[in-house]
């Protein structure tokens, strides 16, 4: 069986006197093979993608593993348990600021050590983020490993223009480490399905690469987007959704939600679909209190989508 370490990285000590640590389990396996690194909770309030990760590690045994696994589980401990994007302390979002500075903020120092200590380790790489508190998503990256990304087993699929500038795979890249990046759950809503969906997927993907033994199962049918527009509110209040169903086709002009006032009851803004065949890949299923530029509502444009 493969044997278990916990080899967490050592960041510093916070002011409460508190030492502050990045959680890695290595998980090596009895013959020779590639090392996958998984990281999730990059962003602290994407905390589906951290359950993912502890069911997957509490519920699998892994057995015929081969090469090692690196799993950290929470990236940004300090912003998971304050529920936040950012970092308390400098309110940096650590997937803005990689490859980080040795002697920069503390989540400078954060993303520095995790490139040295983890990312700079790993053949294959997946980074698993999540809706947030309130939204929930559902979509893979095609960043540079497409068979990878397509083994996650997700319908939706996004093939970016560019890598935006600042994030972990943007390091992983450059360094020619095969790398998949999974948005999925989130919200308000039972996560149970993303979480079994989640650890489907990673299984998945460890035997597309051979670490794990058995045979992977085929993909279902996905659809590639190379377009996908962020809808954000103009105006703070409660939001009604109206298109509740991640991966539904909404048609050009069509409602996806409304954001009114609590206070004085009014309409205060009418969100619509921003594409004339769009598909949903991020929105509230639930009725939410929003700020103004959230994310509200994620479109991909099926006009322009491969396959
Ligand atoms: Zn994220």
């Amino acid at each position: 069986m493969p044997t278990r370490t916990y080899r967490p990285i050592h960041i510093g000590t916070l002011a409460s006197g508190t030492g502050l640590l990045l959680p890695v389990h290595e998980i090596r396996g009895d013959r020779p093979g590639p090392t996958v690194g998984i990281s999730a909770g990059i962003h602290g309030e994407e905390a589906t993608g951290v359950e993912i990760v502890y069911q997957f590690l509490k519920t699998q045994d892994l057995a015929g593993l081969a090469g090692r696994l690196l799993v950290m589980p929470v990236a940004n401990p300090f912003s998971y348990a304050a529920v936040s994007r950012g970092t308390p302390i400098d309110m940096m979002n650590l997937n803005r600021v990689f490859p980080g500075n040795a002697g920069g903020h503390l989540t400078e120092q954060i993303a520095h050590k995790m490139v040295e200590d983890f990312l700079k380790q790993l053949d294959v790489y997946v980074d698993l983020h999540a809706g947030g508190s309130t939204p929930t998503v559902d979509y893979v990256y095609i960043i540079n490993a497409e068979q990878l990304s397509r083994a996650f087993g997700s319908r939706l699929l996004y093939r970016p223009k560019e890598t935006l500038n600042g994030t972990s795979i943007s390091v992983t890249r450059e360094l020619g480490i095969r790398s998949v990046v999974v948005e999925l759950g989130g919200g308000r809503v039972d996560q149970r399905e993303y979480v079994a969906r989640g650890i489907a997927g990673l299984l998945n993907i460890l035997r597309t690469v051979e670490v794990l033994p058995g045979k992977a199962t085929p993909p279902p049918a996905q659809t590639v987007l190379r377009e996908i527009v962020t809808v954000r509110p103009h105006h703070g209040g409660l939001l009604l959704p109206e298109v509740t169903a991640v991966g539904g086709e909404v048609r050009g002009g069509q409602v996806l939600g409304r954001v009114v006032s609590p206070y004085s009851m009014e309409e205060l803004e009418v969100i619509r679909c921003p594409f004339e065949r769009g598909v949903v890949v991020l929105t509230h299923l639930v009725p939410s209190v929003v700020e103004p530029g959230i994310y509200g509502f994620m479109i991909g444009n099926l006009s322009s989508a491969e396959g």
